[in-house]
């Protein structure tokens, strides 16, 4: 068991936004601590080259190891704990149980602990994750060098990972329901439609995945086409990670917080909110906003 100490403000998550929020908490001169999940980064942590922060080109968890090192220069500290819960108030402190089995007591927190992919609901879907279902094809299309593999999604997220695994695979499908991919970016749809190994299959949407003995997916649509591959990488949107705070806190309908419906001295930063841009540049924006209004808080107390 650790010692327990009352910091000022507890960040949770070590994405963009929960760096932000521990920079300008270090430099107001804040007893800052950062839970920052299990690995640092959060999604930016997976982009092999990020073309639309400003001032940055370099890969995602570059930049994430940057911001680190900029916040613990102003004296924030980071670990590498999930919270597994939340109790108290600002009155008594918020008293958070880490997945360390620790217990950390803050004055305040900043929740950024961002989002995860959807998860597909299909049959064989979760049977066959990790054994040619994906969510991260930065993470696992190495595995699939000159194999055939489909993307399910028309967002940004769906093009990207397209984009990416079109280098390593021999063919690329994007899958997708809808008739064009009207919300993602330009640039994007322009790249994707000048690969030779992309194919779209528009207005097209997926109910079953099996695995054949020779270790191909059988991916069934739901006009009952069957479409064998290697690897099926799924995009189809995130969900908020908010699963270990209590039903007392209101979240809509994909687990994100509205900033300005939550208890006094709890303040929200990055993808985890509602009407947020899930970008790195509004997660950058709202830790700092989120720290300012803490900091703001943490003065008049
Ligand atoms: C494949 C992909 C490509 C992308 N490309 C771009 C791009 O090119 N440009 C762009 O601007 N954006 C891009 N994005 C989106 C961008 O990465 C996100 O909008 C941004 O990372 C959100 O930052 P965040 O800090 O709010 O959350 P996240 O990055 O999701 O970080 C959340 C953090 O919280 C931690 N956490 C989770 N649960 C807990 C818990 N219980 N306790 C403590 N910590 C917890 C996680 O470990 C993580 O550190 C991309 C996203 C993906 C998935």
């Amino acid at each position: 068991m650790n010692e327990v100490i009352m910091h000022d403000v507890i960040i949770l998550g070590s994405g963009p936004a929960g760096l932000t929020a521990a920079l300008y908490c270090g430099r107001a001169g804040k007893d800052t601590l950062v839970l920052g999940g299990d690995t640092l980064g959060g999604q930016m942590a997976g982009i092999a080259t990020l073309e639309n922060y400003p001032g940055w080109a370099g890969s995602g968890l570059a930049l994430a190891e940057f911001m680190k090192q900029q916040a613990e220069t102003f004296g924030a500290k980071i670990k590498f704990v999930s919270a597994k819960t939340i109790a108290g108030d600002a009155e008594s402190g918020f008293n958070i149980l880490g997945d360390d089995g620790n217990r950390y007591v803050g004055k305040s927190v900043i929740i950024a602990t961002g989002a995860s992919p959807r998860k597909l609901q299909i049959e064989g879907a979760r049977e066959l994750f990790g054994k040619g279902v994906s969510y991260c094809a930065t993470c696992d299309g190495f595995f699939y060098s000159e194999k055939d593999v489909i993307v399910m999604g028309g967002g940004n997220s769906a093009l990207n990972d397209a984009l990416y695994l079109a280098d390593i695979a021999k063919n690329v499908k994007i899958v997708y329901r809808k008739s064009a991919f009207t919300r993602a970016e330009a640039v994007l749809r322009n790249r994707v439609a000048e690969r030779e190994n992309i194919e779209c299959l528009f207005n097209t949407d997926l109910k079953k995945i099996a695995k054949r003995d020779d270790d191909k997916l059988v991916v069934t649509t739901t006009d009952n086409k069957e479409i064998i591959c290697d690897g099926l990488f799924v995009a189809i949107g995130h969900e908020a990670n908010t699963d270990y705070l209590t039903e007392d806190i209101a979240r809509d309908n994909m687990g994100r917080l509205a900033p300005d419906a939550l208890p006094r001295g709890i303040f929200v930063a990055g993808d985890v909110q509602s009407e947020l841009k899930m970008q790195i540049a509004t997660a950058v924006g709202t830790g700092c906003s989120a720290a300012m209004d803490a900091i703001n808080y943490l003065n008049q107390l």
